[in-house]
């Protein structure tokens, strides 16, 4: 994965559906991470774009039309992308509790609105600990 300091191609037209402008976000774009805001990119957060531009394979034009327009299909991307996020995460943590925050910090994420809240934070949490 080769990280890149600056907006990914397509930038403009998820602009028009995500407020992402100024935002501490990152952008998965094939085998590259767009990082225009030059974000600090820890490891858990390159597992989880490496499974996004894996995922994207040579369509990935066409993978981000799908999910700025698919709200299931931006679901269905996103949990095996927090799936392995969590998983590099969790590795480093042996307490019982800082694991438990850890996996309730990913099942809120993968509940939010963002992904169309198509998911129950208990149902996210029960996912990830399966996963794990
Ligand atoms: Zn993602």
């Amino acid at each position: 994965v080769i990280i890149v300091h600056d907006f990914p191609p397509n930038f403009a037209e998820i602009a028009e559906k995500f407020d992402v402008v100024g935002k501490p976000i990152i952008f998965a774009f094939g085998n590259r991470i767009f990082n225009p805001e030059n974000i600090d990119v820890v490891p858990a957060l390159i597992a989880h774009e490496k499974v996004h531009g894996e995922r994207q394979g040579s369509d990935v034009r066409g993978w981000w039309r799908k999910y700025i327009a698919d709200t299931e299909f931006r679901l269905a991307e996103e949990i095996p992308a927090h799936i392995a996020e969590y998983k590099i995460d969790v590795a480093r943590v042996t307490d019982r509790n800082r694991r438990a925050v850890l996996a309730h910090r990913i099942a809120v994420r993968l509940a939010s609105p963002l992904y169309g809240s198509l998911i129950k934070p208990t149902a996210a949490l029960k996912l990830i600990r399966e996963a794990a």
